[in-house]
């Protein structure tokens, strides 16, 4: 019996908690949320409540919205991050403050996971620790 599935995790997100799934059996978060512990087999969960600490494993910025629900955002920045905790996460990448200079993104940097709204739903969104600017003068990139 799966106890803290896909719902309750939209849920705890929406309260601005950053809750995973958690197996009872051998404590193990997996995300994202499934039946069975992929550890032990197990199969009830509870809602964990994680640091937010992570390191960025992979990131990509998207020029072309998937959906017209996102054509006002791009360009933006989307990335693939490892919490402290274990499991792999995607996130929407932020700089900091709006308009604010561009990220010198880098594989490995540490990152503080949060909570944000991206079109009126709130999902994890991460930050770098430290912030290291890169000026670029003109933004050459074409989209
Ligand atoms: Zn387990």
């Amino acid at each position: 019996m799966t106890t803290f599935g896909d719902r309750e995790i939209w849920e705890s997100w929406g309260a601005q908690e950053l809750c995973f799934q958690g197996c009872r059996t051998c404590h193990a978060l997996q995300h994202p949320p499934g039946r069975l512990c992929s550890s032990c087999h197990g199969c009830e969960f509870d809602g964990v409540a994680v640091s937010g600490k992570a390191a960025l494993l992979a990131w990509s910025v998207v020029h072309r919205a998937p959906s017209p629900d996102f054509a006002d955002q791009v360009p933006y920045t989307v990335g693939v991050v490892e919490l402290a905790e274990g499991p792999l996460v995607e996130v929407r990448l932020l700089a900091g403050n709006p308009g604010s200079e561009k990220v010198d993104w880098k594989c490995g940097i540490a990152v503080e996971v949060t909570l944000g709204y991206v079109n009126g739903r709130c999902v994890p969104v991460a930050r770098p620790l430290q912030l290291t600017t890169i000026s670029t003068g003109t933004d050459t990139e074409s989209r």
